[in-house]
């Protein structure tokens, strides 16, 4: 797992980063530790047009048909000065119940485009179970499709492109799954930025820089 704040490599064991001492702790501090309940596509700072939001959806549908195990998901907000995008997602993933069409899908096989408009920043972050396949050159590339959307203002084809290449990548990156034929076993609120607590209900999925290694096996 990478830290949202430095990038540097993190055991999912480890609950501090040792590159910058980041820790998920920080965030419940800010953010709280609650479930919070979200739409696939969050519009807190209002940039998508009606029918830039129901052409997303379309794709979002789309992206779960063809990974039953996976979803897309969206913030567009401005965040406040001490938060940047990749925390937020990385935050979105652990804390947030996204409404997806399964409930099933677990958040460690999600990804959650978080796009802060007013800084003109955006990341991708991407659950534990599928980030092995978004390889630093992938993502970079995926972002700066994503990015000549975004400094277009068009938010939707941002949304569009991100979920349509993130999906070319998880199916190119299911062909070369091998069968395993030989298995050795049988196997808190945040009032102003459009986000809602929720209790229970959820089990955390990723396995970020937790608060308790322990808890999180
Ligand atoms: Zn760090």
């Amino acid at each position: 797992m990478k830290c949202p704040r430095c990038q540097a490599s993190v055991t999912p064991v480890q609950t501090t980063c040792p590159a910058c001492g980041f820790s998920a702790t920080l965030l419940h501090n800010y953010l709280g530790n609650q479930w919070v309940r979200l739409e696939r596509i969050t519009d807190a700072a209002h940039c998508l047009r009606l029918e830039d939001a129901r052409r997303a959806e379309v794709i979002l549908d789309d992206f779960e048909r063809s990974f039953p195990q996976a979803f897309f998901a969206v913030y567009l907000g401005a965040l406040p000065g001490n938060l940047n995008v990749a925390e937020l997602g990385f935050w979105l993933l652990n804390q947030g119940a996204f409404n997806t069409h399964s409930v099933s899908r677990r958040n460690d096989f999600g990804m959650v485009l978080v796009v802060d408009p007013s800084a003109k920043t955006a990341c991708i972050t991407t659950g534990y179970a599928i980030e092995s396949c978004f390889r630093p050159k992938i993502m970079s590339r995926l972002m700066q499709a994503v990015g000549g959307h975004l400094k277009k203002g068009a938010f939707g084809m941002a949304i569009e492109e991100a979920c349509l290449r993130a999906g070319a990548v998880l199916r190119k990156h299911a062909r070369c799954m091998p069968w395993q034929l030989e298995a050795t076993t049988m196997a808190d609120a945040v009032p102003d930025m459009g986000l809602q607590p929720l209790r229970g209900g959820h089990r955390p999925a990723t396995r970020p820089l937790a608060d308790s290694p322990a808890s999180r096996t």
